[in-house]
């Protein structure tokens, strides 16, 4: 299958942005991932896939935990930042829940303690038991076909 053909197929699923941010002893990191997914209810698991290449998944290994953030409409350079899209370095100010870095103002922010982890392909599966959970009343930053859009309403419309 051409990987052309394959990458277009899937950016045609539309998803929201999250960034994935967790402690270690030396620094806080985060990164960001639309590769995210509720999985059980009960008990309260989701799941993140994070590539091989990535530098977070030793990270993840390291410290056992993780939050994944739910980004705002109003959060798209912390998405550029966290992907590496932006150079400049920045200071981002990271709040707390049950002990793991979190993104203030994110839609919804979920800390997590691995529960277990799958190696598939490229790609490592990180299995999250949720620890809590902090809600906003913000609007979700939207990615489709590589670009962000922001809801309005009942409409998407096209980021800059
Ligand atoms: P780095 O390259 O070290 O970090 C990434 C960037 O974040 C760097 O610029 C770094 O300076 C900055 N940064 C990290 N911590 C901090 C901090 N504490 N303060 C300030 N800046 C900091 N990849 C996946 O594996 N899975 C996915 O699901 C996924 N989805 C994506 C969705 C979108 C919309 C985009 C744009 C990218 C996605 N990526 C995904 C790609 C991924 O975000 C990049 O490959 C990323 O650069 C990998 O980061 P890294 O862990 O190697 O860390």
């Amino acid at each position: 299958m051409d990987s052309q053909k394959f990458r277009k197929a899937m950016g045609k699923f539309t998803t929201g942005v999250t960034v994935i941010a967790t402690e270690t002893e030396k620094n806080v990191y985060g990164m960001t991932a639309n590769a995210f997914m509720s999985l059980s209810l009960d008990p309260q698991m989701i799941v993140i896939s994070v590539g091989e290449k990535a530098k977070l998944k030793g990270r993840i290994q390291e410290s056992g935990k993780f939050s994944v953030n739910i980004l705002a409409d109003n959060q798209q350079e912390l998405s550029m930042l966290f992907a590496g899209q932006i150079k400049e370095k920045k200071e981002i100010d990271f709040a707390y829940l049950e002990g793991t870095p979190i993104i203030p103002k994110a839609v919804a922010s979920i800390a997590c303690e691995v529960s277990s982890e799958y190696l598939e392909g490229d790609h490592t599966l990180f299995v999250g038991k949720v620890l809590d959970i902090q809600l906003e009343d913000e609007e979700p930053l939207v990615f489709y076909s590589g670009k962000y859009r922001a809801l309005q309403g009942e409409e998407a419309v096209l980021l800059k």
